[in-house]
C-alpha cells in the first residue's frame, strides 16, 4: 500500500485576500469562492516552520 502524504497548504486570494487551507496533492489549488480569482499558495504550514 502506497501512502500518500496530504501537507496543509495555506491559499489566498491575491484580489480579496481571503484565504483558506488544502491538503496538496489531494486537492489543487482552487479559484476564490468570493471572486473567481485563481488563489496562490500563501503559506505551506506543515514544512518548514518548526525546526
Ligand atoms: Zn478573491
Amino acid at each position: 500500500m502506497e501512502e500518500q502524504k496530504l501537507e496543509a497548504v495555506e491559499v489566498k486570494c491575491p484580489k480579496c485576500g481571503y484565504t483558506m487551507i488544502i491538503y496538496m496533492p489531494k486537492e489543487e489549488i482552487p479559484k476564490c469562492p468570493k471572486c473567481g480569482t485563481q488563489m496562490v499558495i500563501s503559506e505551506l504550514l506543515d514544512e518548514g516552520k518548526y525546526y
